[in-house]
């Protein structure tokens, strides 16, 4: 079958390997759909900050189990880590700082033509069914929606909110998209890409602003009759930018933001 793998000095290979053979317990998935995330990119193409393995927002069809729980032919989503559900980190509602979590991994990745789930992950809820109406392309942004839920339950976001983000890339579009839906009273978003912020307002965004020629915390006071917002996001990679998130909130608002991961040493 064939893989995508990081190539040493930068870059991508496609290499031709085994297909991984799957013990009792675990389940082995035929890719139907992966999506790219920026670490993806920054694995192959700039500084590796987390482990070397591309592809992690997969979806495909179960293609032989050794699970009671799936069945051959069933359409899934997988998601690469689960958390042990036992620990410090686990019971303080951090699941992802788990030190069981960056472990339990499929193999050898989501850009593969087949990849093997663990038993870890089978049974700690990392294996999800795909309604059936769900098209893949459409499956496989069930991971960053996943993050972007997950981060606005954090704010204690609820339907009437305020909110602010600086950054519209992929995650920041997924947020403005899943802000409306969920009824936020107006969204300010701030983006120096000029094609970014055409996006923005194209997906739904109350007010944009290019940072670097208009005043953005202007524009979030004047959305929410001079307070400022009630929630803050940082969706850019970078933290620089923090400070604007910080000055658009009102008194007694709420930051989003997510710490950098710490860097990793590139594969040898
Ligand atoms: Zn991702
Ligand atoms: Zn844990």
């Amino acid at each position: 079958m064939k893989s995508v793998f990081v190539k040493e000095g930068g870059g991508v290979k496609v290499a031709d390997i085994p297909v991984p053979k799957i013990s009792d317990g675990e389940i082995l998935v035929r890719m139907k759909a992966c999506g790219i995330d920026g670490t993806d990119l920054e694995k192959a193409y700039g500084r590796p900050l987390t482990p070397p393995m591309l592809g992690h927002e997969v979806v495909g069809v179960v293609e032989e189990s050794r699970s009671p729980d799936f069945a051959e032919g069933e359409r899934v989503f997988v998601h690469h880590h689960v958390s042990c559900g036992k620990c410090y980190y686990c019971l303080n509602d951090s699941l992802t700082m788990c030190s069981m979590f960056l472990k339990t991994t499929i193999e050898p990745c989501g850009l593969s033509e087949f990849f093997k789930v663990p038993r870890m992950n089978v049974e700690r809820g990392g294996v999800l069914r795909l309604p059936d109406g769900l098209a893949w392309m459409e499956a496989v942004f069930i991971e960053p929606a996943a993050c972007v839920l997950r981060a606005l339950k954090r704010t204690r976001f609820t339907a009437g909110r305020s909110v602010s983000m600086v950054g519209a890339g992929p995650t920041g579009s997924l947020f403005i998209q899943l802000l409306k839906l969920m009824g936020a009273s107006f969204v300010a978003v701030a983006e120096i890409s000029p094609f970014r912020l055409q996006k923005a307002k194209e997906l739904g965004a109350d007010a944009t602003a290019n940072p670097l020629s208009e005043d953005f915390v202007d524009v979030c006071r004047c959305g929410t009759d001079g307070r400022g917002v009630d929630i803050g996001v940082l969706a850019t990679p970078a933290v620089r930018p923090l400070q604007l998130v910080i000055d658009s909130v009102r008194r007694g608002g709420t930051i989003s933001y997510s710490e950098p991961p710490k860097r990793v040493k590139k594969p040898s």
